[in-house]
């Protein structure tokens, strides 16, 4: 049975968490849905340095722009602001007895990763990103 979407997702109707399964491999499945991570420089996008679209591997939606990717040195793919703002959904995170800012896609509210405000240019912003949590589309 599907569930209404909370107010914030754009999605109206949002898969259930079988049908996700079928869609995700494990691993993706377990960041994305159960809000895990992956472990540090093991994601195909750390040292991606193509031009392109980083798109939601849940549901497709556009979330970052290769032009704002940076290298962080953490291990995850780094950005400094998403495609746009309406695109991800923020939200407090008290888990692991740290206070942190969950990223969360705006359209499915998958987990994506984390924002800090330590990032080096001008927005001053480090979103932290599990490359499984993204489809990246090359721009020819
Ligand atoms: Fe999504």
């Amino acid at each position: 049975m599907k569930v209404p979407a909370p107010a914030f997702y754009q999605m109206k109707q949002v898969p259930t968490e079988e049908e996700w399964k079928k869609k995700l491999t494990q691993e993706q499945y377990r960041v994305l849905r159960e809000k895990g991570t992956e472990m540090a420089f093991t994601g195909k996008y750390v040292h991606n340095r193509r031009k392109g679209m980083y798109h939601c591997a849940a549901c497709g939606n556009e979330l970052f722009s290769s032009g704002t990717k940076f290298d962080s040195g953490t291990g995850w793919p780094s950005f400094d602001k998403p495609k746009n703002r309406e695109n991800v959904e923020l939200r407090k995170d008290f888990s692991h007895g740290m206070l942190r800012t969950e990223v969360l896609c705006g359209k499915c509210g998958s987990h994506l990763g984390h924002v800090f405000d330590d990032g080096p240019s001008e927005t001053g912003q480090r979103y932290c990103i599990n490359s499984c949590a993204l489809d990246f589309k090359e721009k020819k």
